[in-house]
């Protein structure tokens, strides 16, 4: 070996010592990126007080004064949580308002196909609520009201609806619906059984399925459903067991996912030959019967 060469220690924290010969030390250590950028950072990133920049100081009444951050060789004004949420809570509202609009729509008609939405039909449905219900003629209507307005608090089954026509069945059932989907937010659906009918059946024939099986799918998806009128006389080609077997394969879906279904009828003791014995043991099994009694308040309505 040569001439004895000095050693020279220099500290880093990945490795504890690197030796260094003077021959090393001819060509200097390049300093670090991160240490380069650190330097100059430090030049610039003096905050501003906030009388020099008042723009950039937020002030909360919960947290006190938001000082900015250096964000990018920038200061930017900087909240707090509690705006974060305020501005979430925003969001969440506009999303539940257009969800409820698409919601009505859907539920009086939509859902049947795009030729069954109509916006005045619509505005008609949802003013049907337990506010607008008339209960002038005394106690019998207070007690039916009061079932309905249990059912819609606290579904417990099925709930059927029967009594001559123009009693208030098809208020009393909206109502139900219409408090499901604005207190509890539950998808729900309308339909007077032979509209609903008819457009199972223009789906089934159409050569493209996609309405058919959206219509199977929320029949027995949505969290509430309401079929008015079961008993009104069907003009279309079903025979009598197809619409048994429809009828079948929405009550049992639905009693079998817990899922409450309103009916309402003129004509209860003869609603196996409207539904079919299997339909009617299902709708009927776990369900709440309301007779509404009374004049026909539609020939006293004012148009
Ligand atoms: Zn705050």
């Amino acid at each position: 070996m040569n001439k004895k060469e000095p050693l020279i220690y220099l500290q880093d924290k990945r490795v504890s010592k690197i030796k260094l010969t003077a021959a090393d030390l001819k060509y200097p250590v390049p300093p670090r990126i991160k240490d380069v950028l650190k330097q100059e950072q430090k030049i610039v990133q003096v905050m501003p007080t906030i009388q020099q920049a008042p723009e950039l100081y937020y002030a909360c009444s919960k947290c006190g004064v938001i000082p900015p951050q250096w964000f990018l060789k920038k200061w930017y004004k900087r909240s707090c949580p509690c705006k974060a949420e305020e501005r979430a809570q925003q969001e969440r509202q506009e999303k539940l308002h257009a969800w409820l609009e698409w919601q009505r729509i859907n539920c009086y008609g939509g859902w049947l196909g795009r030729e069954h939405r109509d916006m005045n039909i619509v505005s008609q449905m949802i003013s049907k609520t337990f506010n607008s219900f008339s209960t002038d003629s005394g106690d019998d209507e207070n007690f039916r009201k009061a079932l309905a307005y249990a059912q819609a608090e606290k579904p417990q089954g099925n709930f059927v609806l029967t009594g001559g026509y123009g009693t208030g069945k098809t208020h009393l059932g909206d109502a139900i619906l219409n408090y499901r989907r604005e207190h509890f937010h539950n998808t729900t659906l309308f339909a007077s059984a032979p509209e609903f009918c008819g457009s199972y059946q223009d789906a089934k024939r159409s050569l493209d399925q996609t309405q058919f099986i959206s219509i199977r799918q929320r029949v027995v998806q949505a969290d509430i459903l309401y079929l008015d009128d079961i008993d009104k006389e069907w003009r279309g080609e079903y025979k009598q067991p197809e619409l048994h077997s429809i009828y079948y394969y929405i009550f049992d879906e639905r009693y079998k996912a817990r899922r409450p279904t309103i009916v309402s009828t003129n004509d209860l003791q003869n609603l196996e030959k409207y539904i079919g014995g299997a339909a009617k043991s299902r709708l009927m099994s776990l369900c709440t019967t309301v007779h509404m009694l009374g004049e026909d308040f539609r020939a006293m309505e004012v148009w």
